[in-house]
């Protein structure tokens, strides 16, 4: 190795570029191969570099956003879902939404994909370049009663209020404890007009009092989620109990509409 390459791999290392220093060589006989302009394999260098850098943050992103498990939308089988407008899910996985700080409630019975299309629709996010945290809503809830109890619940809704995005997951699965709904209330209002958030629920809007306990603050939660907002409505099977009736483990729930014999 000649001393100027050494000096070059240090320049490299104190500018902080270190996917150019670390393929050098390889990058290097790339541009000789294809007898680059300086130009060109200056950009073919930058290229390189940009692409770790995105790689990084993405990989750091997707950390941080402690998504339950690993889904995304080429994974999601749009057949299966034929209530589900595709055109409308794309939209909001351009991720305009976030940019305007709106809101996606994602709503259907168990099994149909929510969680799979938050997760999705929040690698979508992330790969735009936005921040995303990932919660439960009974962690999130607990989590904000928790913080309440010892004094640091300013710090909570500070923490929950951060990321671009937030996707609170399975709201109502569970009704809220007391106070619970107007701690989330206050989250909402912090969030509202600043931060988009992606709430998943088994239970229509309209059933949202019982969740919280409290119908006044369900309408004021309301009031925010659904000011700008995208509601996506899943009228179909569970995805999962649908795997079993094809292999044969489960008969139908409703009897399939036969053909009438000509
Ligand atoms: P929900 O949150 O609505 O209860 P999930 O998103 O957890 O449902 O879906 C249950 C399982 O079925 C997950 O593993 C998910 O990836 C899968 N699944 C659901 N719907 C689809 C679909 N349309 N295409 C592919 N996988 C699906
Ligand atoms: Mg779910």
């Amino acid at each position: 190795m000649s001393e100027g390459h050494d000096h070059l791999t240090a320049l490299l290392g104190r500018l902080k570029l270190t996917a150019l220093r670390d393929q050098l060589d390889t990058l290097i006989d790339e541009a000789g191969r294809r007898e680059l302009t300086i130009r060109e394999a200056l950009t073919l260098f930058c290229e390189r570099e940009v692409a770790r850098r995105d790689q990084r943050r993405i990989e750091m992103a997707f950390g941080l956003a402690r998504f339950p498990f690993v889904r995304d939308l080429t994974g999601f089988d749009f057949a299966a879902q034929p209530s589900l407008d595709k055109g409308q899910i794309r939209e909001i996985a351009t991720g305009r939404f976030i940019a305007n700080g709106e809101a996606v409630l994602l709503l259907g019975p168990p099994g149909v994909g929510k969680t799979h299309l938050a997760v999705a629709l929040g690698r979508e996010a992330i790969v735009a370049g936005y921040s995303v945290l990932f919660t439960p809503a009974t962690t999130l809830v607990a989590q904000l009663a928790k913080a309440h109890t010892e004094g640091r619940l300013e710090e909570r809704l500070t923490h929950y209020a951060k990321p671009k995005l937030l996707i609170v997951d399975e709201l109502g699965y569970l009704p809220f404890e007391p106070d619970a709904a107007h701690l989330f209330f206050q989250l909402v209002s912090r969030r509202y007009e600043r931060g988009a958030m992606l709430v998943t629920s088994n239970r229509a809007v309209g059933e949202w009092g019982t969740v919280f306990g409290d119908a006044v603050v369900a309408t004021a939660i309301l009031d925010r989620l659904l000011h700008h907002s995208h509601v996506v409505t899943i009228r179909g099977d569970s995805y999962r109990l649908r795997e079993k009736r094809r292999s044969g483990l489960l008969q139908r729930a409703t009897p399939v509409p036969q053909p009438t014999p000509v």
